[in-house]
Protein backbone atom coordinates (compact mmCIF):
# COMPACT_ATOMS: atom_id res chain seq x y z
CA UNK A 1 0.00 0.00 0.00
CA UNK A 2 0.99 3.56 -0.93
CA UNK A 3 1.05 6.36 1.59
CA UNK A 4 -0.83 8.58 -1.03
CA UNK A 5 -3.48 5.26 -0.03
CA UNK A 6 -4.21 6.41 3.45
CA UNK A 7 -5.98 9.55 2.48
CA UNK A 8 -8.93 10.96 0.92
CA UNK A 9 -8.34 14.72 1.29
CA UNK A 10 -4.49 16.17 2.31
CA UNK A 11 -4.31 19.37 3.40
CA UNK A 12 -0.83 21.22 2.16
CA UNK A 13 1.61 23.69 3.04
CA UNK A 14 3.00 25.47 -0.02
CA UNK A 15 6.51 27.34 1.44
CA UNK A 16 8.68 24.84 1.91
CA UNK A 17 6.20 21.61 0.42
CA UNK A 18 5.07 22.70 -2.86
CA UNK A 19 7.41 25.30 -3.69
CA UNK A 20 10.55 27.04 -2.41
CA UNK A 21 10.79 30.67 -4.11
CA UNK A 22 9.70 30.51 -7.49
CA UNK A 23 10.76 27.12 -8.05
CA UNK A 24 8.44 23.79 -7.34
CA UNK A 25 9.91 21.26 -5.22
CA UNK A 26 10.40 17.90 -6.24
CA UNK A 27 8.08 16.09 -8.37
CA UNK A 28 5.04 18.65 -6.84
CA UNK A 29 3.06 19.47 -9.57
CA UNK A 30 3.36 15.39 -11.04
CA UNK A 31 2.39 13.80 -7.38
CA UNK A 32 -1.04 16.29 -6.68
CA UNK A 33 -1.81 15.94 -10.42
CA UNK A 34 -1.93 12.33 -9.74
CA UNK A 35 -3.65 12.58 -6.16
CA UNK A 36 -6.26 14.42 -7.94
CA UNK A 37 -6.56 11.66 -10.85
CA UNK A 38 -6.78 9.07 -7.39
CA UNK A 39 -9.95 11.12 -6.46
CA UNK A 40 -8.58 12.93 -3.34
CA UNK A 41 -8.82 16.33 -2.43
CA UNK A 42 -5.88 18.43 -2.03
CA UNK A 43 -6.26 21.98 0.07
CA UNK A 44 -3.54 24.43 0.42
CA UNK A 45 -3.05 25.77 3.92
CA UNK A 46 -0.32 28.38 4.02
CA UNK A 47 0.61 30.87 7.09
CA UNK A 48 1.81 33.49 5.00
CA UNK A 49 -0.41 36.55 4.67
CA UNK A 50 1.04 37.93 1.77
CA UNK A 51 -1.04 36.96 -1.20
CA UNK A 52 -5.00 36.55 -1.27
CA UNK A 53 -6.36 32.90 -2.33
CA UNK A 54 -6.84 34.36 -6.11
CA UNK A 55 -3.43 35.49 -5.61
CA UNK A 56 -2.11 31.70 -4.70
CA UNK A 57 -4.10 30.54 -7.39
CA UNK A 58 -2.71 32.40 -10.13
CA UNK A 59 0.99 31.46 -8.74
CA UNK A 60 0.09 27.63 -7.96
CA UNK A 61 -1.27 28.14 -11.77
CA UNK A 62 2.56 29.15 -12.74
CA UNK A 63 4.29 26.47 -11.48
CA UNK A 64 1.83 24.11 -13.23
CA UNK A 65 -1.04 22.90 -10.30
CA UNK A 66 -3.99 24.46 -11.51
CA UNK A 67 -6.04 24.57 -8.30
CA UNK A 68 -9.59 27.21 -7.78
CA UNK A 69 -9.07 30.20 -5.10
CA UNK A 70 -11.80 28.05 -2.62
CA UNK A 71 -9.30 25.53 -2.55
CA UNK A 72 -6.81 27.61 -0.72
CA UNK A 73 -6.77 28.51 2.98
CA UNK A 74 -4.57 31.63 4.11
CA UNK A 75 -4.06 33.00 7.60
CA UNK A 76 -5.19 36.05 6.76
CA UNK A 77 -8.49 34.75 5.84
CA UNK A 78 -8.25 33.13 9.36
CA UNK A 79 -7.67 35.96 10.90
CA UNK A 80 -10.89 37.25 9.20
CA UNK A 81 -12.93 34.61 10.25
CA UNK A 82 -11.68 34.87 13.89
CA UNK A 83 -12.64 38.59 13.51
CA UNK A 84 -15.86 38.44 12.29
CA UNK A 85 -16.95 35.35 14.59
CA UNK A 86 -14.95 36.73 18.17
CA UNK A 87 -15.88 40.74 17.44
CA UNK A 88 -19.59 40.19 15.35
CA UNK A 89 -20.22 43.60 13.57
CA UNK A 90 -17.36 45.54 13.30
CA UNK A 91 -18.63 47.95 10.77
CA UNK A 92 -17.62 51.43 11.60
CA UNK A 93 -14.42 50.28 13.60
CA UNK A 94 -11.17 50.74 12.33
CA UNK A 95 -8.14 48.70 11.97
CA UNK A 96 -4.39 49.53 10.84
CA UNK A 97 -2.49 46.33 9.08
CA UNK A 98 1.35 45.98 8.93
CA UNK A 99 0.65 43.83 6.50
CA UNK A 100 0.31 43.54 2.60
CA UNK A 101 -2.01 44.66 0.11
CA UNK A 102 -3.72 41.54 -0.57
CA UNK A 103 -3.93 41.21 4.08
CA UNK A 104 -5.24 44.83 3.95
CA UNK A 105 -7.88 43.56 1.03
CA UNK A 106 -8.88 40.35 3.78
CA UNK A 107 -9.25 42.74 6.58
CA UNK A 108 -11.64 45.05 5.03
CA UNK A 109 -13.66 42.38 3.63
CA UNK A 110 -15.17 42.29 7.59
CA UNK A 111 -16.21 45.13 7.78
CA UNK A 112 -13.31 46.99 9.51
CA UNK A 113 -12.20 50.50 7.69
CA UNK A 114 -8.11 49.72 6.96
CA UNK A 115 -6.41 53.16 8.19
CA UNK A 116 -3.01 54.60 7.63
CA UNK A 117 -1.09 57.83 9.54
CA UNK A 118 -1.90 60.00 12.54
CA UNK A 119 -5.55 58.68 12.41
CA UNK A 120 -4.26 54.81 13.11
CA UNK A 121 -2.82 55.87 16.32
CA UNK A 122 -6.54 55.30 17.53
CA UNK A 123 -7.43 52.28 15.37
CA UNK A 124 -9.73 49.98 17.68
CA UNK A 125 -7.48 46.76 15.62
CA UNK A 126 -3.78 46.37 15.25
CA UNK A 127 -3.33 43.19 12.90
CA UNK A 128 0.10 42.02 11.55
CA UNK A 129 1.32 40.03 8.81
CA UNK A 130 4.89 40.07 7.07
CA UNK A 131 5.49 41.48 4.30
CA UNK A 132 9.01 42.56 1.92
CA UNK A 133 8.51 45.90 2.73
CA UNK A 134 8.07 46.67 6.18
CA UNK A 135 9.43 49.87 7.38
CA UNK A 136 10.00 51.62 11.03
CA UNK A 137 6.78 53.62 10.52
CA UNK A 138 5.05 50.87 10.72
CA UNK A 139 6.19 49.51 13.71
CA UNK A 140 6.21 53.14 15.68
CA UNK A 141 2.07 53.40 14.57
CA UNK A 142 1.60 49.75 15.54
CA UNK A 143 3.65 50.81 18.90
CA UNK A 144 1.12 53.33 19.64
CA UNK A 145 -2.40 51.85 18.74
CA UNK A 146 -1.55 48.65 20.94
CA UNK A 147 -0.43 51.22 24.05
CA UNK A 148 -3.22 53.12 23.32
CA UNK A 149 -5.66 49.83 23.42
CA UNK A 150 -6.34 48.33 20.14
CA UNK A 151 -7.41 44.88 19.85
CA UNK A 152 -3.68 43.19 18.72
CA UNK A 153 -3.94 40.29 16.46
CA UNK A 154 -1.19 38.70 13.84
CA UNK A 155 -1.70 36.08 11.23
CA UNK A 156 1.19 33.27 12.44
CA UNK A 157 4.34 33.74 14.49
CA UNK A 158 6.79 31.81 11.98
CA UNK A 159 10.08 33.48 12.52
CA UNK A 160 11.41 32.50 8.84
CA UNK A 161 10.46 30.73 5.66
CA UNK A 162 12.45 28.72 3.28
CA UNK A 163 13.56 31.05 -0.13
CA UNK A 164 16.11 30.72 -2.87
CA UNK A 165 18.56 32.63 -0.84
CA UNK A 166 18.20 30.77 2.47
CA UNK A 167 15.83 30.95 5.27
CA UNK A 168 14.48 34.80 5.26
CA UNK A 169 12.65 36.73 8.35
CA UNK A 170 8.81 35.75 8.26
CA UNK A 171 5.42 37.44 9.80
CA UNK A 172 7.22 36.21 13.67
CA UNK A 173 10.06 37.86 13.62
CA UNK A 174 8.06 41.20 12.40
CA UNK A 175 5.77 41.19 14.98
CA UNK A 176 8.28 40.51 17.73
CA UNK A 177 9.48 44.09 16.93
CA UNK A 178 6.00 45.36 17.84
CA UNK A 179 5.51 42.94 20.53
CA UNK A 180 8.37 43.97 22.17
CA UNK A 181 7.94 47.84 21.39
CA UNK A 182 4.46 48.00 22.80
CA UNK A 183 4.76 45.31 25.57
CA UNK A 184 2.24 43.65 24.34
CA UNK A 185 1.67 40.14 22.98
CA UNK A 186 -0.52 39.76 20.20
CA UNK A 187 -3.29 37.24 19.57
CA UNK A 188 -2.07 34.86 16.86
CA UNK A 189 -4.72 32.35 14.13
CA UNK A 190 -2.37 30.50 12.07
CA UNK A 191 -0.95 27.07 12.55
CA UNK A 192 -0.32 25.68 14.88
CA UNK A 193 -3.37 26.94 16.17
CA UNK A 194 -6.57 25.59 16.05
CA UNK A 195 -8.55 28.46 14.68
CA UNK A 196 -6.70 27.63 11.01
CA UNK A 197 -7.65 23.72 11.48
CA UNK A 198 -11.23 24.77 12.31
CA UNK A 199 -11.74 27.10 9.09
CA UNK A 200 -10.20 25.05 6.61
CA UNK A 201 -12.86 22.08 7.79
CA UNK A 202 -15.63 24.39 7.99
CA UNK A 203 -14.96 25.43 4.40
CA UNK A 204 -14.54 21.44 3.80
CA UNK A 205 -16.62 19.86 5.92
CA UNK A 206 -17.96 16.71 3.41
CA UNK A 207 -14.31 15.33 3.69
CA UNK A 208 -13.92 12.56 6.20
CA UNK A 209 -11.46 14.18 9.06
CA UNK A 210 -10.31 10.32 9.66
CA UNK A 211 -8.71 10.57 6.31
CA UNK A 212 -7.38 13.32 6.40
CA UNK A 213 -3.84 14.58 6.56
CA UNK A 214 -1.64 17.71 6.69
CA UNK A 215 1.97 17.61 4.58
CA UNK A 216 4.03 20.51 6.26
CA UNK A 217 7.56 21.52 6.56
CA UNK A 218 7.38 22.63 9.56
CA UNK A 219 7.41 20.84 13.29
CA UNK A 220 6.13 24.53 15.55
CA UNK A 221 3.48 25.09 12.96
CA UNK A 222 1.65 21.89 10.63
CA UNK A 223 3.14 19.04 13.01
CA UNK A 224 2.03 20.78 15.69
CA UNK A 225 -0.69 22.30 15.21
CA UNK A 226 -2.24 18.82 12.91
CA UNK A 227 -1.77 17.25 16.57
CA UNK A 228 -3.55 19.78 18.05
CA UNK A 229 -6.36 19.73 15.84
CA UNK A 230 -6.56 15.48 15.88
CA UNK A 231 -5.37 15.09 12.08
CA UNK A 232 -2.45 12.47 10.64
CA UNK A 233 0.70 14.68 10.30
CA UNK A 234 3.24 14.26 7.28
CA UNK A 235 6.49 16.15 7.37
CA UNK A 236 8.67 16.69 3.96
CA UNK A 237 11.99 17.53 4.54
CA UNK A 238 11.99 19.92 1.44
CA UNK A 239 11.70 23.06 3.89
CA UNK A 240 12.48 24.11 7.21
CA UNK A 241 13.44 21.09 8.88
CA UNK A 242 16.25 18.87 8.51
CA UNK A 243 15.59 14.76 9.17
CA UNK A 244 18.17 15.76 12.36
CA UNK A 245 16.19 18.41 13.70
CA UNK A 246 13.18 16.15 14.12
CA UNK A 247 15.71 13.81 16.89
CA UNK A 248 15.71 17.24 19.43
CA UNK A 249 12.31 18.72 19.68
CA UNK A 250 9.39 17.11 21.56
CA UNK A 251 7.00 17.04 18.18
CA UNK A 252 6.84 14.23 16.40
CA UNK A 253 5.61 13.45 13.15
CA UNK A 254 3.54 10.51 12.20
CA UNK A 255 5.63 9.87 9.15
CA UNK A 256 8.50 11.30 7.60
CA UNK A 257 8.96 12.09 3.55
CA UNK A 258 12.18 13.35 1.77
CA UNK A 259 9.96 15.04 -0.95
CA UNK A 260 5.95 14.44 -2.07
CA UNK A 261 6.72 12.06 -4.22
CA UNK A 262 7.20 10.00 -1.56
CA UNK A 263 3.32 9.69 -1.55
CA UNK A 264 3.54 7.12 -3.75
CA UNK A 265 6.40 4.85 -2.58
CA UNK A 266 4.78 1.92 -0.23
CA UNK A 267 3.60 3.17 3.30
CA UNK A 268 5.75 2.38 6.38
CA UNK A 269 4.18 -1.04 7.90
CA UNK A 270 1.96 -1.14 5.54
MG1 LIG B 1 6.04 25.91 5.10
Amino acid sequence: MKLADLFDCLLLDLDGVVYIGDAPTPGAGETIKRLRDDGKSVIFITNDPKRTAHGYSERLRGLGVETAPEDIITSGMALAHHIKSAHGDVGGMKAYVVGSGSLKKEIGLTGLSVIEGEEAYHADFVIVGGHPDFHYNELKTATIAVRNGAHFFATNRDPFYPSSEGLIPATGAILACIEVASGKTAVTVGKPESIMFEVALAEHLHRDKKRLVIIGDRLDTDIAGGKRAGIITILTLTGSTKREDIAGSDIKPDYVINDLRDLYKDAPGA
